[in-house]
């Protein structure tokens, strides 16, 4: 039989009701939103797709385990069950809990990052690069070219890292002024895109030859091997657990949001097989997080974590959840809206100038569209624009090169019927793209600006 897609490998026990405001309501809701996604209220929205961090639905078995949650304050034995589920997965020894992926990033970058230091990496993420620079370290982007062009859809690894960019850098600065490389699987900024595991081998080996540890973000590593598996030669028979093991062989150590690929709503961890590293790591947690048997976490939450792990190693799971992504792209894309390719992990990403081509970029064209997608339909949806890039130290304003609305899919949270209406919704509003207006300020934030930020529409 063939399918038009794969259905959910779950089914549903506990349901969550959604208000549906009728258009007059929604118009009201933006306009008390300021055109601001953010400011949405949460019950206004019919689907959410604003980010999939923490968002993910939770399994009978991970509220089980929240049910023998282990309060303890020292050696909880969901602790325990935490630290040899990702010792077995990852192959690491040693595994330092945090409340959230950004807490493994501070800690990480406290220890090993100095003033005139230098990380490269895969394109940045903004905690992790926020983390670096606040301890008198420079970010330095690796990633290949491709990455940064939105509509070069026949690399299929486009997260890769260029091996001559690193070289480079180990040239210019020296190996002794770089503590690590990080790199990123999947890498978000890019839209989800994967390393493969040829990349990961060459990274690791290049690294090694000049003692340069290797760091992982490994927050969406579960659709990383995901894709490995899809698209990478000698690995279709391999399993996803066997992927990731792999995977985590040419790295030194690893961070983790626990809110992506362990399917969870909260937690976070560091991980490594360094020795001298651990016990400085578990000698700073005691301040930023907590004990180093719980580093923020309740017993319960890192129980619900332990068994999200291993969940996300069944093919099936992940497949689907890959699939959903591609699936919604492709509805777009056939009907000729203009989105980023190839599609991610995690999102599919409208090309909001292309999209909008009658408004300058000063006119906040993705702002302007996830406004009016969210009048459409009830969808919530994100500026990633010049809204979301800021001003610069003179006080003017990054032009970024991308103009994008994110899709961000939650992972298990919805089905293929609440993609179609995404979907539709969205090529609703490309009929009519021509009457979608630009927006103007009304109060700008000084700092993160599409946090807080407030507009109003031009009336021309
Ligand atoms: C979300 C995310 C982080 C930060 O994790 P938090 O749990 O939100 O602190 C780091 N790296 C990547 C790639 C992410 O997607």
């Amino acid at each position: 039989m063939k399918k038009k897609y794969m259905a959910e490998p779950f089914k549903i026990k506990s349901v969550e009701p959604l208000q549906m405001l009728d258009r007059k309501g929604r118009e009201q809701a933006i306009e008390n939103a300021g055109y601001n996604t953010f400011l949405i209220k949460s019950e206004e929205v019919y689907i959410d797709l604003l980010t999939d961090s923490g968002t993910n639905a939770m399994s009978d078995k991970q509220w089980a385990g929240i049910m023998v949650g282990d309060e303890a304050y020292a050696g909880s034995r969901n602790w325990y069950h935490l630290e040899e589920t990702v010792q077995e997965l990852f192959g690491f020894k040693h595994l330092v809990p945090t409340h959230q992926g950004r807490g493994a990033e501070n800690l990480l970058s406290r220890i090993l990052v100095k003033p005139g230091t230098y990380i490269p990496g895969n394109m940045y993420f903004t905690t992790t690069r926020a983390h670096q620079e606040m301890n008198g370290g420079t970010f330095v982007d690796v990633i290949i070219d491709e990455a940064h062009e939105p509509d070069r859809d026949d690399i299929i690894f486009k997260g890769n890292v260029d091996l001559n960019k690193f070289e480079a850098l180990i040239k210019k600065v020296g190996a002794d002024k770089i503590p690590y490389i990080c790199v990123g699987v999947t890498v978000n900024l890019a839209g989800g895109q994967p390393v493969s595991m040829a990349n990961l081998r060459e990274v690791n080996a290049l690294a090694k030859n000049h003692g340069i540890r290797v760091m992982f973000d490994a927050t969406r590593c579960v659709e990383n091997a995901f894709f490995i598996k899809d698209r990478e030669k000698g690995y279709e028979n391999k399993s996803i657990k066997e992927i990731i093991h792999e995977m985590f062989s040419y790295a030194d150590g690893c961070t983790m949001s626990g809110k992506k690929d362990c399917i969870v709503n909260i937690g976070g961890f560091l991980a490594m097989n360094d020795e001298e590293l651990f016990q400085k790591a578990k000698s700073i947690v005691v301040v930023f997080e907590g004990m180093p048997s719980y580093g923020g976490m309740a017993g319960r939450d890192m129980e619900a974590m332990a068994i999200g792990l291993r969940e996300a190693m069944d093919y099936n799971y992940i497949k689907h959840r890959v699939e959903q992504v591609a699936y919604l792209g492709e509805q777009l894309s056939e009907a000729g809206v203009p989105i980023v390719k190839p599609v991610g992990g995690h999102a599919v990403f409208l090309d909001a100038q292309a999209f909008l081509p009658h408004l300058t970029q000063d006119e906040f064209p993705a702002q302007a569209l996830a406004a009016e997608i969210y009048v459409d339909s009830g969808v919530r949806t994100m500026e990633r624009g010049i809204v979301s890039a800021g001003r610069d130290k003179e006080g003017k304003n990054h032009y970024p090169k991308l103009e994008l609305v994110r899709l961000t899919i939650p992972r298990r949270v919805y089905t293929y019927a609440h993609l179609d209406y995404v979907a539709e919704s969205i090529i609703n509003v490309y009929k009519q793209r021509d009457t979608v207006k630009g927006l103007k300020w009304v109060y700008e934030p000084p700092v993160l600006r599409f946090f807080t930020g407030r507009f109003e529409p031009i009336k021309k």
